[in-house]
């Protein structure tokens, strides 16, 4: 059975996924549509970014994602290993052994960003019923 949430926002509880749960990836809640998930630690997701390398995508993305993210970055750093490490320009080898090092911590601290931002924010996905109309301003006028 999969584990319910409590809504932070409405308080009503909803199922979510259990890796979803594990991770605190961001579910809209089906009463408010507010994203629910849990804070996300910088240092633990830096750290997983550097030990992990591409396989800390699957603690920020859901799998299918990931898995499509991993494979385009290998293919990505396959493609340009050759030319790159070929040992003609020193200074490009080094660039590229920086690069292929650091770039799944920017990725996961850009995807961390982003999460924290959304948290708590209604997603596009709010409810019709749940919309509230907000009159426009009477004091803005078009003259
Ligand atoms: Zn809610």
């Amino acid at each position: 059975m999969a584990p319910l949430v409590r809504c932070s926002h409405c308080a009503k509880n909803f199922a979510v996924s259990r890796w979803d749960q594990l991770n605190g990836f961001l579910v809209p809640c089906p009463s408010c549509g507010i994203f629910n998930g849990r804070s996300w630690n910088i240092r633990a997701v830096a750290l997983a970014g550097l030990f992990l390398h591409v396989f800390s995508f699957f603690l920020v993305m859901r799998p299918a994602r990931a898995l499509v993210s991993a494979l385009a970055f290998g293919s990505l750093a396959y493609l340009t290993s050759s030319v790159a490490t070929s040992g003609a320009y020193p200074a490009l080898e080094v660039t590229w052994y920086v690069l292929f090092l650091l770039s799944p911590i920017v990725i996961d601290a850009a995807l961390l960003v982003r999460h924290q931002i959304k948290l708590g924010q209604p997603s596009s996905q709010t409810p019709v019923a749940q919309t509230t109309v907000v009159a426009a301003p009477t004091h803005i006028r078009p003259k």
